[in-house]
């Protein structure tokens, strides 16, 4: 008989007790059929919102229906706290940074701080009814996990499968880490167009590029205009003179230039963006690394070392006016790609990385894929 007043608080605490005391979400391999659902974890990074809890409800609809058919539902929860979310939070908790905490302390602090955030989480899951076998729950930095990786990359190194060279990574100079292209974002922001007079080696002659970037001045390896721009095709082969910088590039030719951008000239440095990068590795263009880790100027360049990028930016853009360079300076708004934990826009550094061969497995991993029997996809994104 259901109360006459029902009390959900009561009910819910008395059954979840039930629930736990009787273990009956166990999974025990028992012979029937095993239905499995496997979820993304969800990041540690000190908040549960609304849409964890909406994806999450969908899979327990789905484990409760499959039980109820009689299946032994495997239905494994995990907290993914190894990666650069949990790392800020305890920095903001701390209100410190890790390099100021010390390596080993600052990992102690990470294993507190997330053991007592995935006790709060996996409360409210059970609240939600989650019907998981805590008991088997997994999190992305226990010692299990962390053998596990390093085993399976041996494993990958012993095969032949990975290599390490000299790359450009995206950097984050606040959180001083390098960063994934899924950590990226895109802002829109307030700058200025600026349009700097250049010259040929040869013939003196001017030729304006427009930048959003001249504190990058220092690391220009190489001018480029489109083949087709009939304005400025004639420069092809010839060289640039930097106005400031007092150093000289190669004028090329590529079709990637946009003639109706800007000017139709634009620089290639080293890095600015992705196309820079390409056509770095595609004409084999020198490498001239102008920014600390930090987000400064390397000490080496004249004038500018020591700087911050952006009082770089302001100086140059000075000393460019000064020098009658600047032949107009335009308002701009434009997007630029952020790191999404801290907001600020993202350099390129040049790092020792390791790379894992995929694409040479390409067509294994499509038949690999297509041999499973796929019966549900959600989309979760906590
Ligand atoms: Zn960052």
């Amino acid at each position: 008989m259901l109360d006459k007043k029902y009390n959900a608080k009561e009910k819910e605490e008395k059954w979840l007790n039930y629930w736990n005391d009787n273990r009956i979400y166990r999974f025990v391999p028992d012979g029937r059929e095993v239905f499995s659902i496997d979820t993304p974890p969800p990041t540690v990074n000190g908040k549960i919102h609304i849409g964890h809890i909406f994806s999450y409800s969908q899979t327990e609809m789905i484990a409760r229906y499959k039980r109820l058919r009689g299946y032994n539902i495997f239905y494994p929860f995990g907290f993914d706290d190894n990666g650069l979310p949990s790392e800020r939070l305890v920095e903001k908790e701390q209100g410190k940074k890790a390099h100021e905490i010390g390596r080993e302390e600052f990992s102690k602090l990470c294993y507190e701080t997330t053991d007592r955030y995935e006790e709060e989480f996996q409360e409210l899951f059970s609240k939600m009814g989650v019907s998981t076998d805590w008991d088997i729950h997994y999190k992305t930095v226990s010692p299990s996990t962390i053998k596990i990786s390093q085993l399976s990359f041996l494993d990958l190194v012993d095969k032949g499968h990975c290599y390490r060279k000299e790359s450009p990574a995206l950097w984050c100079n606040e959180c001083l880490t390098s960063i994934a292209q899924a950590e990226l974002e895109t802002k829109t922001i307030k700058t200025t167009f600026n349009y700097i007079n250049f010259k040929t080696v040869e013939e003196g002659e001017e030729f304006t590029i427009a930048t959003t970037r001249p504190e990058l001045l220092p690391a220009i390896v190489c001018v480029f205009v489109n083949p087709n721009d009939s304005e400025h095709n004639h420069l092809i082969a010839k060289t640039a003179h930097i106005p400031i910088i007092d150093v000289e590039v190669p004028i090329m030719a590529d079709e990637k230039v946009a003639i109706d951008k800007g000017t139709g000239v634009v620089m290639c440095c080293t890095f600015g963006d992705q196309t820079d990068i390409e056509w770095w590795k595609k004409y084999n263009l020198p490498l001239k690394h102008i920014f600390t880790n930090d987000g400064r100027i390397i000490d080496d360049v004249p004038n500018y070392g020591g700087l911050k990028i952006k009082e770089a930016r302001k100086k140059i853009i000075e000393d460019l006016q000064n020098g009658g360079f600047i032949v107009k300076i335009e308002e701009l708004e434009h997007e630029v790609q952020t790191h999404e934990r801290c907001g600020k826009e993202v350099e390129y550094s040049i790092m020792r990385q390791w790379f894992i061969d995929t694409m040479n497995h390409k067509e294994d991993f499509l038949k690999i894929g297509n041999e499973i029997h796929w019966l549900i996809t959600i989309y979760c994104n906590p």
